[in-house]
């Protein structure tokens, strides 16, 4: 009920969303993108297409499929994309892409007015459009590309009537479509973000082994390089010498999209040395109501990353009132104000550091969460996406 969230951003905001979509309502819009469940997309689209088509839009979701050669493929494109040259791109990863766009496109209906295509697994889509404007939706970091990855794709991108990325800096100079800058989203009413009593969150610690009467460090990400597991459990170990009882949560689930996630986790417990404080979850990808609890309880919340498109679960956690420790990567930086919402910090030792300064220090914390949920309400709510995304489309079928 799109009603509900006037309560967050006010009448005046549902009534702008409302209009906008009145002028929108002969528009069937289709987003596709590469996993049903588990990470940010997902996420955003199984809130996004409920709210767009009770404003009247013919809004549908669909989501590609392939095989394990061509999610390899993907994922190295991925990696390479936000990493640059660091990552190694075999050659016939080119055609296994291509051969499964061709699938796709087959298989799929994309006969709709507008397209919004999420992230470059299914961007070259765009080749089999028969008609209608297309929407790249770009997820990922790309101010420092691998220079062949990115004329692969640009070559798809380039045929888009649009981009939209997260933040301005990840706009390309070498791209003559129009863009446009829109971050995405947390929903207040979802049951990862939803008030929850605290007898479930101290029942969902309890289940884990977690001691809620001790200081609770927590990341919550899937296990991808690109999230620094290992970093954070070096600020932990780092942050315990002078926190004795402190625990660490690692919540991560793996997705259906990303084939590395197996080998990341057993580094990571690799890494964990056998520490009892330190808890390695691997949950299911709807475990929603277990990472509302552990968001809850946490008293600091870390998302060490190294690289990041924008990183959800930054917002999810300034949103029950938690500072977040950061990493200086992607949209990171345009939710944790440094100082105010919570610090960024690269090194694991600069975030033991902020780490041991907020355990100590109750009253900051209690600040920082406070102005971290205003910041949030402000301008990462999913009614401030949906409006910016209407205004997209309105922008593009101009
Ligand atoms: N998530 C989850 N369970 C996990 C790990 C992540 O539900 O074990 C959710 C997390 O709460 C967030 C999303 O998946 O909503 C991750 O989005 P983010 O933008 O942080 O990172 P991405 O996975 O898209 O790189």
């Amino acid at each position: 009920m799109i009603e509900k969230y006037a309560e967050f951003v006010g009448e005046q905001e549902i009534d702008a969303i409302y209009k906008l979509a009145q002028r929108l309502s002969d528009l069937s819009i289709l987003h596709v993108n590469s996993t049903a469940a588990g990470g940010g997309v997902a996420e955003i689209l199984q809130r996004m297409i409920p709210l767009m088509r009770e404003l009247g839009l013919r809004a549908d979701w669909k989501v590609i499929r392939g095989d394990e050669e061509f999610f390899t493929a993907t994922k190295t494109f991925h990696n390479a994309l936000q990493m640059g040259k660091a990552v190694e791109v075999p050659p016939h990863l080119y055609q296994v892409y291509e051969k499964w766009q061709e699938i796709n496109a087959n298989e799929l209906d994309l006969d709709y007015d507008v397209v919004f295509i999420h992230d470059p697994q299914p961007a070259g889509l765009v080749k089999y459009r028969k008609r209608g404007w297309w929407i790249w939706r770009c997820h990922i970091d790309l101010s420092t590309p691998h220079p062949e990855v990115w004329t692969f794709l640009r070559r798809y991108v380039s045929q888009y009537h649009a981009a939209i990325f997260h933040i301005p800096e990840f706009a390309r100079d070498d791209l003559e479509i129009p863009q446009l800058a829109i971050p995405p989203s947390i929903d207040p009413l979802s049951p990862k973000n939803r008030e929850i009593p605290h007898t479930t969150v101290e029942r969902v610690l309890k289940k884990f082994d977690v001691d809620p009467e001790r200081p609770l460090l927590l990341q919550v990400s899937r296990f991808d390089w690109a999230k620094d597991p290992l970093g954070v459990i070096q600020a932990y170990k780092y942050a315990k010498r002078h926190v004795p009882d402190l625990q660490l949560v690692y919540l991560g689930s793996p997705a259906h999209d990303d084939p590395e996630g197996e080998a990341v986790y057993r580094e990571t417990v690799k890494a964990a040395g056998g520490d009892k404080d330190i808890h390695l979850l691997m949950l299911p990808p709807d475990s929603h109501l277990e990472v509302n609890a552990f968001q809850r309880a946490a008293d600091v919340v870390m998302q060490k990353s190294i690289r990041e498109g924008f990183g959800l679960t930054v917002s999810e956690a300034l949103w029950k009132k938690k500072p977040v420790i950061g990493g200086r990567a992607g949209g990171i930086k345009i939710q944790v104000i440094h100082g105010v919402t919570g610090f960024l910090a690269t090194t694991p030792r600069t975030a033991a550091h902020y780490t041991v300064f907020l355990l100590r220090e109750p009253k900051i914390r209690e600040e920082m969460g406070r102005a971290g949920r205003e910041h949030v309400r402000r301008n990462f709510l999913i009614t401030h996406q949906l409006r910016r995304y209407l205004m997209a489309i309105a922008f593009v079928t101009k």
